[in-house]
């Protein structure tokens, strides 16, 4: 078994010529990506692969490879046991910054130990921690692009919740046009392990999340309340998205309606 990193000039063509070069030297690709990002001249082809056909080994994989014409480079190492981790492709990126990716089950520890160490005041953490984490997350973007462009487009904006692995997720509008608007999350990864576990009613953690990434897209202050939660037996958990409405402003307007009375 070896992992191999192709890097290609980023042109027309290139990734076929590549594969055919690496199917020439006998490899058998087994599981790999490609990324070509549009602003980069290089392109990356990496893999893991099968090289017991590859008639030179590892050492005769490399100098067949370079010699192709679109190829700038080739990395690779081989595991006598089979046992190999991807590390050559640190560090992670998301949406263009640095990422990092955890198992759920981890996430879930660290809220679970949260709720155990600080009792119930630990939902008001988990709500801060979660809100600052959603807020970060694409504050740019309505600058970049205007309040509405994003409103149009926010099924593709939560759609980040499914790239997360968070839930797979869907966006139901309601008859006017603007908010509030329903998320539907299908296999939200924390009420499914309070769900199995019996822990906790509801979500804490995404619910918060939602509401910061909602208040830095848009730079207004919404709530965010679940209406269904597979807690309750429910068959996915839905969040109601509504613009908050701050008090100073609700007190105006009661000033004419109580006056009409
Ligand atoms: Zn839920």
């Amino acid at each position: 078994m070896a992992e191999i990193v192709i890097r290609i000039r980023n042109e027309r063509g290139a990734l076929a010529w590549c594969s055919q070069a690496v199917s020439d030297c006998g490899v058998n690709v087994l599981t790999g990506f490609f990324t070509a990002p549009g602003r980069s001249n290089t392109a990356t082809l990496s893999f893991f692969a099968d090289i017991t056909d590859a008639e030179e080994g590892l050492s005769g994989l490399k100098k067949p490879l370079q010699s192709v014409d679109f190829i700038e480079s080739v990395d690779a190492i081989a595991a006598e046991d089979g046992f190999m981790v991807d590390k050559q492709h640190f560090p992670v990126p998301w949406a263009g910054r640095k990422g990092i990716v955890m198992r759920a089950e981890a996430l879930n520890e660290m809220l679970n130990r949260l709720w155990t160490v600080f009792g119930t005041g630990s939902a008001t953490i988990i709500d801060q921690m979660a809100e600052a984490m959603g807020r970060h997350s694409e504050e740019e973007i309505a600058e970049d692009f205007g309040a509405k462009f994003v409103f149009d487009q926010l099924d593709e904006l939560i759609g980040i919740y499914s790239a997360l692995g968070y839930a797979d997720v869907s966006i139901e509008r309601g008859k006017t046009s603007g908010f509030p608007i329903v998320v539907n999350t299908k296999e939200l990864f924390e009420c499914e392990s309070n769900s199995k576990q019996n822990l906790h009613r509801g979500s804490t953690f995404f619910r918060a999340h939602l509401r910061g990434l909602m208040s830095g897209t848009f730079g207004r202050t919404f709530e965010v309340n679940e209406a269904q939660c597979l807690t309750e037996e429910d068959e996915v958990c839905s969040f109601r998205v509504a613009l908050s409405e701050s008090v100073a402003p609700r007190l105006l307007r009661n000033v004419p309606n109580a006056d009409s009375e």
